[in-house]
């Protein structure tokens, strides 16, 4: 056999190999999840974070409540890889980025990439498509999970720069603490509440209006503080993050004709695990497994929304121990710091098969983009 030939034969064999393999993969995964495109989509997605929420902290939730768990509404479920580019443990700010952006980034950062550079976000990317968006969050809304939906910034630290991004994005509704960041600014004299208003905002806070009267039938876009600095934890008395998000939902829905995207936050199952406090991770968890459960009743009615959520990355180590009874759980934690692990993803609604399986963070914005066809 001469040269050419057997290159020929050797060409040949790679086709047929190659097309086997690809065939198989093919197959295998059609069969377990359909490709995005070919899945129904929905008009509207509300997607859930909770900050240092992982599979721990939702089993120690439903061992408190009774074997009980919103998470059981869910059949679509996933887990992703939550690492950052710099750290195999991400931060809040390299996590919401990833699902904000679909970019691997090193921690700290706030919609820029390991370059530094920025990098639109699902909210802006809404906003363009004529959607309604909003953000809802039971830390200061200029926090990382939060600022990354709609801030570009190199450092989570400088929030007085995420809150100037408030006035670059035409964001519907926002619902959070730090008001300070708006009108007591440390690192400029600007007013952004009242450059808020004058774009056409109405401003409102937690010392002038309570959140369960907020009216919500106005033409203006809404922004809402419920602290000067960080929010208050559950068990001292906060209670805003379930009224907070059926009035986002209900004014976002009533609001375009082309859908809604909304990011909310239970921000502080995180600040539980980083206080070892067992007490304070399941009581922000149980009020933020109500607010999932307001999301999934609005889109059981609606029949036209995709709810997702997930968690950032855990925090704690939080385990379960020996020893535990129902509704009596002993805790141990291994790190006052996050932990690398797996993080479930849950999905319900149009589309939401394709949020089966194992994958990257930064997967989830690529899912969430081709279901709301952003570009
Ligand atoms: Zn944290």
């Amino acid at each position: 056999m001469g040269s050419r030939a057997s290159w020929m034969l050797l060409v040949a064999v790679m086709f047929v190999l190659g097309s086997c393999t690809g065939s198989r993969t093919a197959v295998s995964n059609t069969a377990v999840v359909p490709p995005v495109s070919d899945l129904v989509k929905p008009k509207n997605v509300i997607l859930l974070i909770g900050d240092g929420m992982g599979l721990p902290q939702i089993t120690g939730s439903m061992y408190m409540e009774d074997n009980k768990s919103v998470f059981e509404r869910f059949n679509n479920i996933g887990f992703h890889k939550s690492n950052s580019s710099d750290n195999l443990v991400t931060d809040s700010a390299a996590g919401a980025t990833a699902i904000a952006s679909g970019v691997k980034t090193y921690n700290g950062a706030i919609g820029v990439n390991a370059r530094k550079e920025s990098v639109p976000t699902l909210l802006e990317m809404a906003e363009k498509k004529n959607m309604a968006t909003g953000l809802v969050a039971s830390s200061s809304i200029t926090h990382a999970t939060p600022g990354a939906f709609i801030a570009h910034v190199q450092s989570r630290d400088d929030v007085e720069s995420i809150a100037l991004d408030f006035l670059k994005t035409p964001i519907d509704i926002f619902i959070g603490g730090g008001m300070d960041f708006f009108a007591r600014r440390k690192s400029d004299d600007r007013d952004l509440i009242a450059e808020l208003t004058t774009k056409g905002y109405r401003i409102t806070d937690f010392v002038n209006q309570d959140i369960s009267n907020l009216d919500i039938t106005t033409t203006k876009n809404i922004g809402y503080f419920t602290a000067n600095g960080e929010p208050l934890p559950v068990s001292a008395g906060r209670d805003y993050l379930i009224p907070a998000t059926n009035k986002a939902i209900d004014f976002l829905n009533e609001r375009s004709p082309n859908g809604f995207f909304i990011m909310i936050e239970g921000s502080q199952i995180d600040w539980g695990g980083h206080a070892n406090d067992a007490n304070y991770v399941i009581s922000e968890m149980h009020e933020f497994e109500k607010v999932i459960a307001a999301a999934l009743d609005f889109a059981a009615r609606d029949k036209n929304t995709l709810v997702i959520v997930t968690g950032d990355h855990e925090t704690g180590g939080f385990a379960v121990q020996p020893g535990s009874k129902l509704n009596d759980i002993k805790v141990a934690f291994t790190t006052k710091s996050h932990t690398a692990i797996m993080i479930p993803v849950f999905a319900q609604g149009p589309g939401a098969e394709a949020f089966r399986g194992i994958y990257e963070n930064t997967a989830i914005f690529d899912k969430i983009k081709a279901a709301l066809e952003l570009n």
